[in-house]
């Protein structure tokens, strides 16, 4: 998979996706993530990518045509057109099984706001879908943009050691993950559970699922009635 964040702060994007997991899975060429500084797309010697809103107001919006121009040029290296994201806090909110879905494209380019957001014909004209990471406003669309480039790319095929990883993991089958443990086996006074203990697989798995419906119950009561009312638990 081929990664694309078009963003003001290159040197930010880059930096967090070198390190760990995504930074090995980038030498080993299983991704291929590039992140673009807007300002070069710039029309004017300032390298001015914002201006201020028509109708009035405070902030300052991202002008359309850098982006435009960024968006053209990662499609041409790319061959095919690339699903472009604009990250928004009014988007749809970014879940697991969405990240599953677009795991499996090919290229998708992410675009990382300022200011007030983008000219709206920007979006109408350029964006294929707009994702929020959460009901709040952050600054900027780097860290929303991080967080979809990495929990995305964790899914891509050879990302992970063991496929297990992620299948294992709070969200995928729609509950939260069980309780975990390591060593010592006495930590304070404190024993892990000793069916963990005991080596018998079966016991341990059921175990497992049963603390998995017992945290979602507890902790995320709205995802265990829907998967209630959908007869899954
Ligand atoms: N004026 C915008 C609004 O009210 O919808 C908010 C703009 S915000 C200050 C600047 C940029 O940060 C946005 O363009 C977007 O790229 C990013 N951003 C902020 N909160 C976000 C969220 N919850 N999810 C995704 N992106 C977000």
């Amino acid at each position: 998979m081929r990664i694309d964040i078009i963003t003001l702060f290159p040197e930010m994007c880059e930096a967090v996706m070198s390190e760990s997991i995504i930074g090995r899975a980038r030498n080993k060429g299983v991704i291929d993530v590039r992140c673009h500084q807007l300002r070069d797309y710039a029309l004017d010697k300032h390298k001015r990518v914002d201006d201020t809103t028509y109708g009035g107001g405070m902030g300052m919006l991202m002008k359309a045509e850098p982006i435009a121009l960024c968006f053209e040029e990662i499609w041409k290296q790319t061959g095919d057109r690339p699903h472009f994201i604009y990250m928004s806090p009014k988007g749809q909110t970014l879940t697991q099984n969405r990240l599953r879905e677009l795991s499996k494209l090919d290229n998708i380019t992410i675009l990382c706001g300022h200011y007030e957001g983008v000219d709206q014909r920007l979006i109408d004209e350029f964006v294929d879908e707009e994702i929020s990471i959460g009901d709040y406003v952050l600054t900027g669309g780097e860290l929303p943009a991080l967080v979809l480039a990495d929990s995305v790319s964790r899914l891509v095929p050879g990302v992970l050691s063991d496929d297990l990883c992620f299948s294992d993991e709070s969200h995928f089958n729609g509950l939260l993950e069980y309780p975990q443990y390591t060593k010592p086996a006495v930590w304070r006074g404190i024993e892990v559970p000793e069916v963990l203990l005991s080596g018998h697989h079966a016991n341990i798995e059921k175990w497992r699922h049963e603390k998995s419906l017992e945290e979602t119950e507890k902790k995320r009561p709205d995802l265990f009635d829907r998967l209630k009312g959908e007869g899954i638990v």
